[in-house]
């Protein structure tokens, strides 16, 4: 190694911010804390990134060693089709990415003995081909759950022992070897019917996790011990084989880039009693038909409580309707929400069109409560700044991870599938203002600690583990 200049290793994202953000969480701790020069491949088309993406990537603490480095564009209506569905299409672009320029990219960087790893995630696997060909150690980074991974590594068996019919028409819950089981409710949407693409590509990727050299989960030992203990000491997990699994969260965003709606926003939080304010929002994909926007309208209204609402358009073509939008939708939400409704809770609730700080608002300490759609990242950020969750999931592994954070982790409350005004109002207020509120509420707060305490670059469990995998990255090809 030449003197003074840091190993390198590359992070690559799938398309979708809630797989960059952690993944560049990563790369910063990566170039801060672990001696790395990091390049985040950037996957990119030909529309224009989104106002929130733009945002994020030129935020002020990125550090110096962290160089973004954009694949060139892949030409979505060429290799997309309008009736595609969200991860099939997430996945079809990310392929077209990386089978068109990885390669090319990554010998430019030195290839091996100059990249000392390249980390991704569930939706890149090709770059496991890729990666290999160079003899580049490729790590997959899981940007959701480690019982959401033992379940992923579980799919192929389960795959190939029911023979015939659909997951979800098992009589029992699903048992993945040594965790909670899950129940078929919950499954995920690309798991339900194992003809549509959608299973086609999941079922590719997943199946291509014990090609990975360690798997880096976002997450800790004390947070999911149950999962943990099982993916590593599980006969069928010894089994199938499964690479090493490093939990190194909670990596979650720091600091936001603020707008001013976001300090007018901090200003008026500022103003509001401690643990008084429910943060509602549904994740950067997130919307809801106008049927379900109405009822969780009246549901704020009737609680009588504070509120903070990011709103979107609804739409009743799908749950994950701005998943691909890649212009913010600055449309005045009075067009949308019920008559009456902002001049009604004027000075109880605030209404954010389209984005808000999310991580700037759950550390506001007026902030006690957050009605979300539990996409991994928000129930993360979410633990970690102590406030207690009211569930409501829309797609992907929401549902599975909904049900772990009521029932194992105990920091939630669920709102029933479809509930209504009244129901909401009634869960908002136990939320707020009840026993059970509090119960959950301090359950937050404990794993608040231990959240902070696993990431401590003194002697956290999660920091140790990503010095561990480094140091095999930088002893590797010396
Ligand atoms: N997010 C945000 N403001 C919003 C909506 C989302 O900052 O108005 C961020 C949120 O903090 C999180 C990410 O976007 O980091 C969403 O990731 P998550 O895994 O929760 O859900 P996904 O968007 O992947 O469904």
């Amino acid at each position: 190694e030449k003197q003074g200049i840091k190993p390198h290793v590359a992070v690559l994202p799938s398309v979708g911010m809630g797989h960059l953000i952690p993944l560049l969480e990563l790369g910063k701790r990566l170039a801060l804390h672990h001696g790395f020069r990091v390049t985040l491949l950037l996957i990119t088309t030909n529309t224009p990134p989104s106002a929130a993406q733009h945002q994020l990537l030129c935020s002020p603490d990125i550090p110096s060693d962290l160089h973004i480095l954009k694949l060139p564009p892949v030409d979505v209506d060429q290799v997309t089709s309008h009736d595609m569905l969200i991860m099939t299409r997430l996945c079809v672009i990310t392929e077209h990415s990386l089978i068109g320029s990885l390669k090319s990219v990554l010998v430019a960087l030195g290839g091996l003995g100059q990249t000392r790893a390249l980390v991704t995630d569930f939706f890149s696997t090709q770059a496991f081909d890729i990666c290999n060909e160079l003899s580049i150690p490729a790590y997959l980074f899981c940007t959701t759950c480690i019982a959401f991974s033992a379940f992923a590594l579980y799919l192929p068996k389960l795959d190939s022992d029911v023979v015939e019919g659909e997951f979800i028409d098992l009589p029992e819950p699903i048992e993945v070897p040594g965790c909670s089981p899950v129940r078929t409710e919950d499954l995920l949407g690309q798991v339900r019917n194992r003809k549509s693409d959608e299973y086609k590509w999941f079922y590719f990727h997943v199946s291509r996790m014990p090609l990975a050299s360690g798997i880096l989960v976002n997450s800790w030992e004390e947070l999911e011990p149950v999962s943990l203990k099982a993916i590593k000491e599980n006969p069928y997990f010894k089994h199938i084989p499964t690479p090493p699994v490093y939990p190194v969260g909670p990596l979650i965003k720091q600091q936001e880039t603020l707008s001013r709606v976001d300090v007018e926003c901090l200003e008026w939080l500022d103003k509001q009693p401690p643990d008084s304010v429910l943060f509602v929002a549904l994740g950067s994909g997130g919307t809801l038909s106008l049927e379900q926007q109405n009822e969780l309208a009246m549901g704020l209204e009737l609680s009588q409580q504070r509120f903070i609402w990011v709103v979107r358009h609804p739409t009743d073509v799908t749950a994950s309707g701005t998943f691909f939008v890649d212009s913010v939708d600055m449309d005045d939400p009075r067009g949308y929400l019920p008559e009456g409704f902002l001049s009604r809770t004027q000075g109880v609730g605030l209404v954010v069109p389209s984005w808000g700080s999310q991580v700037a608002i759950l550390g506001h300490p007026s902030t006690g409560g957050f009605l979300s759609h539990c996409g991994w990242n928000s129930s993360l950020e979410s633990i970690a700044h102590g406030v207690p969750i009211i569930t409501w999931p829309l797609y992907a592994e929401q549902r599975m991870n909904a049900t772990m954070l009521v029932d194992d982790i105990g920091v939630a409350l669920k709102l029933e599938k479809g509930a209504g005004g009244q129901e909401i109002a009634r869960v908002v207020r136990m939320v707020m203002e009840g026993e059970q509120g509090q119960v959950i509420r301090n359950r937050a707060k404990q794993l608040k600690q231990s959240a902070a305490k696993a990431v401590d670059i003194m002697n956290g469990s999660s920091h140790h583990s990503l010095s561990f995998v480094s140091n095999l990255w930088k002893t590797t090809y010396i």
